[in-house]
This record gives structure tokens, C-alpha cells and sequence, in this order.
């Protein structure tokens, strides 16, 4: 891959990680607004809400990891070689899934 392609994915997984970081702070926040100001008659309805974000929270917190591995791997210079099969992961598959680890045929082996 060349040096354009990799500094445009490293901004594009950067931009990624930024905008999971704020969500995740600004859910954090909520939740604190809810435990302080919280009415008990809404106590049920809060719950969920707190437990809806917690969820997502654990979700971002997976694909954050990701973000940060891959981050990691444009340092190192070996970004968009598949972590299984140690071939080149295809353009199109980054495009779309820039913090992927493993090429499409391992993702479909892994999950087959
Ligand atoms: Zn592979």
C-alpha cells in the first residue's frame, strides 16, 4: 500500500477512534446526570436507558480496541496484512472496514 493510502486511513480510523471517545464520554456523562437527578417515578424507564448505554459502551469498547490495533499496525508498517493468512487484505474491504484485522476469506472461515 502506498504512504497517501495509509496516512488517508490512518486520519480516517483517527477520526473513528475521536468520535467513539466523545460518544462514549458524553453517554458516561448522561448516566451521571441520571444517577444524581433521577426521578423514581421514571426509575424503570432510566434503568434501561442506563442499560442500553452501558451496551453500546461495551460495543465501542471492542471497536475502539480495533481502531487502536490498527492505528498501531500503520506504525508498525505492516497495516492491511491479514493477522491470519498474512496476506495483503483487499482495498475495498479497508475502505469499508478500515480497523479490519483479517482479509475476507479469513473473516468468512472464522465465522463459517
Ligand atoms: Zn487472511
Amino acid at each position: 500500500m502506498n504512504k497517501r493510502d495509509l496516512k488517508k486511513f490512518k486520519i480516517a480510523l483517527e477520526k473513528k477512534r475521536d468520535s467513539i471517545v466523545s460518544t462514549a464520554k458524553k453517554a458516561h456523562w448522561d448516566n451521571m446526570e441520571d444517577t444524581r437527578h433521577g426521578d423514581f417515578v421514571d426509575q424503570a424507564s432510566d434503568d434501561n436507558e442506563v442499560h442500553v448505554n452501558l451496551r453500546l459502551l461495551q460495543i465501542d469498547a471492542k471497536l475502539l480496541r480495533a481502531i487502536e490495533a490498527a492505528i498501531d499496525r500503520i506504525e508498525k508498517g505492516n497495516y492491511g496484512i491479514c493477522t491470519s493468512c498474512e496476506q495483503e487484505i483487499g482495498l475495498a474491504r479497508l475502505k469499508a472496514v478500515p480497523w479490519t484485522s483479517v482479509c475476507i476469506e479469513c473473516k468468512e472461515k472464522k465465522s463459517a
